[in-house]
């Protein structure tokens, strides 16, 4: 099957061979492109498979939001119910306990003694036997800490 074709570059009419007579332009491919109509079909169905797509995304979107939009409704009447409320309202309250200070170290001055130390961290009224508490390797050495060693600071609301 040979269509009769028109030369792109000078528009001579019904040329039946592969090149124009006027000026020999090659109308092969135009020949070929002339005898592939059936392709723009197929192009034209993967448009509407695309339409067709986002039409069933566009669906399950709106699925999925009316889904969503149902989900809450019986999460606000079981809310409505005063009692859990008031529970879960006390609950984390209660269960954070206040956090116990971090150990803390300190490193013995020259000049220092458990007194100055304890009263450093804890204020004036503070005394020695504080010290004792978190130090309880300093039992009966209490005047000869030795400068650089790492004492726990007190936990000055115990000792006092
Ligand atoms: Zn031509």
């Amino acid at each position: 099957m040979t269509l009769n074709l028109n030369c792109p570059v000078c528009s001579y009419q019904d040329i039946t061979g592969d090149t124009c007579p006027n000026c020999d332009t090659d109308v092969r491919v135009i020949r070929m492109l002339q005898e592939l109509p059936p392709a723009p079909t197929p192009s034209a169905k993967p448009f509407n498979i695309v339409l067709l797509i986002l039409i069933l995304i566009g669906l399950g979107l709106a699925v999925a939001i009316f889904w969503r939009l149902s989900l809450p409704q019986p999460n606000t009447v079981v809310v409505a119910d005063p009692t859990p409320t008031q529970t879960t309202k006390i609950a984390p309250v209660a269960v954070i306990p206040p956090k116990p200070p971090e150990p803390k170290t300190y490193k013995v001055q020259r000049g220092d003694n458990l007194s100055a130390i304890a009263q450093k961290f804890c204020g004036q009224q503070a005394t020695w036997q504080i010290m004792l508490k978190d130090n309880p390797q300093l039992q009966g050495r209490e005047n000869y800490i030795d400068v650089g060693e790492v004492l726990k600071i007190p936990h000055c609301q115990e000792g006092m």
